[in-house]
Formats: C-alpha cells, sequence, structure tokens
C-alpha cells in the first residue's frame, strides 16, 4: 500500500471512542492521519513479517511531514506512550511489531519523496521511502544506488543497519552511500547530522535504524545507471558440496571480481528437494568493455553444477530487482524462528551442512549475502563492525503458526544449521542487527566491544531516557 490515498483514516469522533490517548493530539494537529482499530485498512498497515506475537496498537498514526512526526513523538514522550516505528514491516527480529496494546504505530510510509541534487550525486530520500520506490525514481533519471534485493524493504532501515546487496560488490554496502541525515529525538527535537560533531552520522551507518529516533530524512550517494547482466542460476540443493567447493577455488584462482554479487536464497517448493537459486548479476562498466569478461565469467559460474533453470540476461539493478517477488508478510499464519552468522566464504564444508539438513518446511530458507570489493573496505566513518570478506548467512525456519510440531521442527532446524557452522570452525565473530531475533547482549555481536561502548555512548546522550529502546540491540552495562 504505497499512497495515503488508499488509506482509510479514522474521523476525530471513532478516534475520541477508540483511541483516546491519542484524541488530544488532534488539538494540534487536526487533520493528522489516524487509523484505529475499525478501518478497513487497520491490519494491513500493520502487516509484519512475523506476526504471531503481535498485539494491536492502540491506533496507527502515519505522518505527512517532519513537523508532523515531531508532533506526534513529543505528544507521546509527554504522556509516556509507546512509539513503535514501522516502514517496510520486513524486520525478522519483531522489531516493528507492537507487543503493548497501549503503543502507537508510527507508519512512515508516506515520507517517500526523494529528491536529487548536487549534479546527480545526491538524493534526499524520506525516512519511510522503499528500497522498490527509490529504486524506480532513480531509474527514471538514469540513476541508481545500492538497495536491498527485496523491493518491499524500508530504505532506510536496510541502510542504517548494515545494507547488502547486488552492487555490495562495485559501490558498498547501504551504510557506505549515507551522507546525513535528519532524526527526530524523543522530546521532539530534530537533529541533523550537519550540525553534530560526527558521533551522529557514525553511529547512523550501522547501528540500526531505530537506535536514537525516528529518521525522518537520509541523503544518500547515488550513481550513473550501468546496465547489468543478472538472473537467477537454479541448481539442486545434493550439489551444495561440490558447488561451493568449486565456487571456492573459482575465486582463488581468478580472484573474487567486485563487480560480480553471486549470493544466494536456499528454498524448498515442494517436490523439489530443495534449490541452491544463486543471484548472479553483474554490473557492467558505463560503456560495456567488461561485457565479454561479465558473459565468459557468468559462463563459468553456470558450469558449476547441474543448472535448473538460468534466466541471466541483460537488465538494470530496478528491473533485476523489481523481478524478484517480495516475499509475502505472512503476519500471523506463519512464524519464524531466524538466526544468522557470518563465514569468511565459500567452501565444501559448508555446502555439506546444508545438504546433511535440508530445509523443514516449504517456508523455511537460507538467504546468503556477500560482502566483498567496496563493501569490504574500512569505513572508520561507520560504526557498521565486519570489514573482512565474508558472506552473511540468514536462516529462517517457518512454519504454521498453528503447527506448533512443525513450530518447533522448523526453529530446532536453524538453531541448529547455526551451531553446526561455529562448532565446525566456519563462524566468524560477528552478526547482523538486520537478520537477528534480538538477544543479552547482542550489541557485541553486532558492532564489537569498543564500537558497542561508543554506541551506548551515543545512545545515552541523545536517547538519555532510553524512549526508543525498543528496536535497538541489546548493550551491556
Ligand atoms: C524479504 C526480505 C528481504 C530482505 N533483503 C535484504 C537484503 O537484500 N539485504 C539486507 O541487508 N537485508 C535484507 N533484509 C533485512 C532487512 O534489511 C531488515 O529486515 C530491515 O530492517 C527491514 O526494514 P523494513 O523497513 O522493511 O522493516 P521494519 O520492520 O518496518 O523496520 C525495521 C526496523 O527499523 C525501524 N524503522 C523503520 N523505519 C524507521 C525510521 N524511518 N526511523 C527509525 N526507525 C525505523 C523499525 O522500528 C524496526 O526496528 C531483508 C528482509 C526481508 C524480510
Amino acid at each position: 500500500m504505497d499512497s495515503l490515498k488508499s488509506v482509510q483514516t479514522s474521523p476525530p469522533e471513532t478516534i475520541a471512542l477508540e483511541a483516546p490517548t491519542i484524541a488530544p493530539l488532534l488539538k494540534e494537529v487536526p487533520d493528522l492521519p489516524v487509523i484505529t482499530r475499525s478501518s478497513p485498512s487497520f491490519d494491513e498497515l500493520r502487516a509484519t513479517f512475523d506476526q504471531t506475537h503481535a498485539k494491536p496498537p492502540t491506533a496507527i498514526i502515519r505522518p505527512r511531514s517532519e513537523t508532523e512526526v515531531q508532533a506526534v513523538v513529543r505528544y507521546c514522550f509527554q504522556k509516556q506512550i509507546l512509539v513503535v516505528v514501522i516502514t517496510g514491516g520486513n524486520d525478522p527480529g519483531g522489531r516493528s511489531c507492537v507487543k503493548d496494546t497501549r503503543a502507537v504505530l508510527l507508519d512512515m510510509r508516506s515520507l517517500d519523496t526523494v529528491v536529487v541534487s548536487d549534479g546527480q550525486k545526491l538524493a534526499t530520500v524520506g525516512g519511510g521511502t522503499t528500497c522498490g520506490r527509490l529504486l524506480q525514481v532513480l531509474d527514471q533519471q538514469g540513476l541508481t544506488t545500492p538497495t536491498a534485493f527485496a523491493g518491499g524493504v524500508g530504505y532506510t532501515s536496510w541502510a542504517c543497519g548494515g545494507g547488502y546487496g547486488i552492487l555490495a560488490g562495485p559501490m558498498g554496502l547501504g551504510v557506505d552511500q549515507i551522507q546525513g541525515a535528519r532524526v527526530v529525538l524523543a522530546t521532539g527535537q530534530v537533529v541533523d547530522t550537519a550540525d553534530d560533531s560526527g558521533d551522529l552520522l557514525w553511529a547512523l551507518r550501522g547501528g540500526g535504524a531505530a537506535l536514537l529516533g525516528v529518521i525522518v530524512q537520509l541523503r544518500i550517494k547515488i550513481y550513473s545507471r550501468t546496465a547489468g547482466l543478472g538472473g537467477i542460476v537454479t541448481f539442486p540443493l545434493s550439489e551444495a558440496p561440490s558447488i561451493f567447493g568449486k565456487l571456492e577455488e573459482l575465486y582463488a584462482r581468478s580472484g573474487r571480481p567486485a563487480s560480480f554479487a553471486g549470493e544466494l536464497m536456499i528454498i524448498n517448493p515442494p517436490g523439489s528437494g530443495g534449490l541452491l537459486c544463486f543471484v548472479a548479476y553483474w554490473s557492467l562498466e558505463d560503456d560495456k568493455r567488461d561485457i565479454d569478461e561479465a558473459k565468459a565469467f557468468l559462463h563459468s559460474f553456470a558450469a558449476l553444477g547441474t543448472v535448473v533453470a538460468n534466466s541471466v540476461t541483460e537488465t538494470t539493478p530496478k528491473l533485476f530487482t523489481l523481478s524478484i517477488p517480495n516475499p509475502q508478510l505472512y503476519g500471523e499464519s506463519i512464524a519464524y524462528t531466524v538466526h544468522s552468522c557470518c563465514v569468511d566464504g565459500w567452501s565444501s564444508k559448508l555446502g555439506r551442512i546444508f545438504t546433511q539438513m535440508p530445509l523443514p518446511t516449504a517456508t523455511s530458507s537460507i538467504v546468503i549475502h556477500s560482502s566483498h570489493g567496496v563493501a569490504a573496505t574500512v569505513n572508520d566513518g561507520a560504526s557498521f563492525y565486519n570489514r573482512k570478506s565474508h558472506l552473511l548467512i540468514g536462516l529462517s525456519g517457518g512454519a504454521p503458526a498453528a503447527d506448533e510440531a512443525a513450530r518447533s521442527v522448523a526453529a530446532s532446524w536453524a538453531g541448529k544449521l547455526q551451531e553446526d557452522i561455529t562448532s565446525q570452525g566456519l563462524a566468524m565473530d560477528s552478526g547482523y542487527i538486520n537478520f537477528s531475533m534480538p538477544h543479552t547482549d547482542d550489541a557485541l555481536w553486532y558492532f564489537g566491544a569498543e564500537k558497542a561502548l561508543r554506541l551506548r555512548g551515543i545512545k545515552d546522550k541523545l536517547d538519555p531516557t532510553g524512549f526508543w529502546n525498543h528496536g535497538v540491540a541489546n548493550f551491556p552495562r
């Protein structure tokens, strides 16, 4: 649901009845878009990746400007009403789910303007813009930027948590694109990175979107759009040990091309026996002088195993990204257990772990992103931690929420895989907030001790009462 036009807001008398704690806010902002439980839009707007533990908020508020965000946040802070922020609703850790019926859900999706400036080098992006919308607007002007490879993912949340994607090799992670931001703090005050010592910008480049307040604007690097050779190359899961081993040899022999993404989704459609769906995307130079090199590389790539399907063709970041269907937000029907870890590269050992524990249900999946090239270059201006070349592995065990037995099988499958990767000596000492369920002291795992300490200090300064503790890492005291 992209535009406010299709959202049914609630009239003042309904707000007074169904969300009395919010009603006084209308004196300050009389036409504030508020959606209460009787609105036909209510459930659709609060849909998230997994809603099995979510409760309905007192109301959903959908601000249209920075000023409206300030008014809502200031009011809720004064009344001590919890504010949970949502953009795409894709957080696998439930960070955009309301768990307290007195809370307000702040839906950012009306703040989705994208303005290009600075000789087409910079875009000013509303805090509620999705990756798909950003790519569409930029593409119309012959431009692009790295994004998630699912169009429905919120750009701000993706970029501020880390931001892996098909252009990470040539252009870097999402955090590397952030040049500036405006954040509404708990008191309603707006802080701009341009007026700050540098701590705020550093924190937002990896600390997670919800760390300090509501991000109403990001200013990001953008690039000339070049073509790509890309598609999904699919192999049987049973060949994972051999394919991962050959991939390790290929990269050791000819180097890891920065232009090539080579990420992976492992899925298990009924009757398939499990499929390795490689995101084979080569980002071409603007004059396509590397097209023969790209074709030769993609040819060697397809020769790694028995190809079940190969959709590689000439494309663009926008066309390719939007061709990948955004997985459904299952709401209350599917429950997930998500684990993640990083390894330093492909190996037959990793492939064997996956084939020995095939996906237990059709809604379980494994996603592997790659950090190499520019993404694996140290950036001292960012709190994002793991700058060694690595693969990020997300393990999602999904099962029907009502089926306790299947849920338990899916949950232990995801946990056991993570344990096996660790016990066999493959896991690196780092995790990714955007792919993880919250757990005690997880900040140490996402940021390392030194960066976690600095982030905690910045949080203590800008969010001293911990009003925004809902969607953040757990910092040890
Ligand atoms: C289908 C799918 C595909 C994915 N693809 C990738 C990928 O290619 N690369 C990758 O690195 N990750 C990927 N992810 C992980 C994704 O980056 C994170 O889950 C991200 O946080 C989702 O953002 P969202 O806005 O869609 O989710 P939400 O659940 O709406 O938000 C995520 C978090 O950010 C907060 N938040 C949202 N907007 C704001 C704002 N404006 N200000 C302050 N806080 C805010 C929320 O409160 C929540 O804590 C994917 C996840 C899914 C489910």
